[in-house]
């Protein structure tokens, strides 16, 4: 007793983060928890989970078995036992290195390819290896939420640019030009676009390389989605434009393949004029990875085999699903009332409507709706606030199309119950 009161320090010397900021508003995990508390468990029917990109747990999404015989034969394996080289193991690094190349002016080696935990530690490492006081890097709005988080945990000032919903989600690169200065370090951009659902034409991604080479700023392309296009512009990478600015690319297979269960992702660095490194980055990654957690050396020995072997089949049976999806999204969309969608969704998995809170009799804002959506019609739907962009929604068609066709209904009777003229 006694002890325990002289022991007792006057203050504790620590204190949660706060620059995580991990509010429920901001992050994706964090908004599906409040979300999902507003589940009303008296409703019966399914949940109909349109906030989350996660296709994978619906059996029509499921991955190919060549995916799942390749992570069953690699556990097998004798030399994925052991710890991985901190770069990634380098068959892997190789086989990622010849899947991003295909196209490219500008081959990739192994060398130029780092392997990560999912495309998020590949966002996480190439933030920490640009911070430093004083710098800012200049994220696109609507953006993925984890990159504010990610850049502002490694010390680097966030600055946003435009992407305009009139243009089908272009960059409004006077917008960069804008808020760019001497201190900018890069600029990110995603394509397929996350959360606008739109990609970005050849011509397009050249006159943002060479916006960014006026800056003297590198970019990184978060390719997460590459190659999931369904529309008219076909899926250019942003590594072709590597010889006019320095480019990072970000991606993995969680995506494509529909396993992001399994975090294996890339960071990759296109970079023919050895400007990167140069200027320290490249030291600056093999420094990260030399502390950072590693992805399991049995994942990445199974990539050579998943990148190279998934049969043609696969990807186009599951663009199939998908556009069906975004048909039956652009079909359910149309006569709701106090919403509208400026773009139809061609490429990843989700899209932007656009609120007219003033023709609701009783909705605040964008958060609102989605929690009153939860509670009343069972449907969760991200916030446009998460990504930016407040009065707006980011909707995930990528489920299975019979849900979705009923998450479209329960959305109509919803809108219609809290409209003005109802
Ligand atoms: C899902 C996603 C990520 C994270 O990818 P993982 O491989 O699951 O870590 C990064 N960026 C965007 C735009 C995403 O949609």
């Amino acid at each position: 007793m006694e002890n325990s009161t002289t022991l007792a320090p006057k203050k504790w010397g620590f204190r949660g983060n706060s620059d995580l900021k991990a509010d429920p508003e901001t992050t994706i995990r964090g908004v599906l928890t409040m979300l999902m508390s507003n589940i009303s468990i008296s409703d019966d029917r399914p949940v109909i989970p349109m906030s989350v990109s996660q296709p994978s747990a619906f059996p029509c999404f499921y991955t190919t078995q060549i995916a799942t015989d390749a992570i069953v034969e690699s556990v097998q394996a004798t030399e994925f036992r052991s710890y991985p080289p901190t770069e990634g193991v380098l068959p892997a690094r190789r086989a990622v290195a010849e899947y991003l190349s295909q196209g490219l002016p500008n081959k990739l080696s192994p060398d130029d390819v780092f392997m990560t935990i999912g495309c998020q530690q590949a966002c996480h490492a190439v933030m920490h290896v640009l911070g430093g006081s004083n710098l800012n890097l200049l994220l696109p709005r609507p953006c993925f939420p984890y990159y504010d988080v990610a850049a502002r945990t490694a010390n680097l000032e966030v600055r946003f640019f435009d992407l305009l919903p009139e243009k089908n989600w272009e960059v409004d690169l006077d917008s960069v030009i804008a808020v760019a200065d001497e201190n900018t370090v890069g600029m990110v951009i995603i394509n397929p676009g996350n959360p606008g659902g739109n990609v970005f034409t050849y011509d397009h991604l050249k006159k943002v390389a060479e916006t960014a080479r006026k800056l003297g700023i590198l970019i990184i392309s978060d390719e997460v989605y590459g190659h999931m296009v369904f529309g008219e512009n076909p899926f250019v990478p942003m590594g072709a434009f590597g010889s006019i600015t320095p480019i990072i690319t970000l991606g993995s297979i969680s995506k494509r393949w529909m396993v992001p269960g399994w975090r294996a992702g890339w960071l990759a660095t296109h970079d023919p004029d050895g400007i990167l490194k140069e200027h320290g980055i490249i030291t600056s990654l093999i420094e990260y990875f030399n502390v950072a957690p590693l992805p399991p050396a049995f994942i990445q020995g199974a990539l050579p085999y998943i990148l190279t072997k998934t049969e043609d089949d696969f990807f186009s049976r599951i663009l199939k699903l998908i556009k069906e999806a975004a048909n039956v999204f652009n079909e359910g969309i149309k006569d709701l009332p106090g919403v509208t969608c400026p773009t139809r969704p061609e490429g990843a998995t989700c899209v932007m409507v656009k609120l007219d809170i003033s023709s609701f009799e009783d909705i605040k804002d964008d958060v609102d709706f989605c929690v009153k959506l939860a509670k009343e019609e069972s449907v969760m739907i991200l916030p446009g606030v998460s990504v930016g962009l407040p009065n707006w929604l980011r909707i995930t068609f990528a489920i299975d199309p019979s849900y979705l066709q009923d998450g479209m209904k329960r959305m109509k009777s919803f809108c219609e119950r809290h409209s003005k003229r109802a």
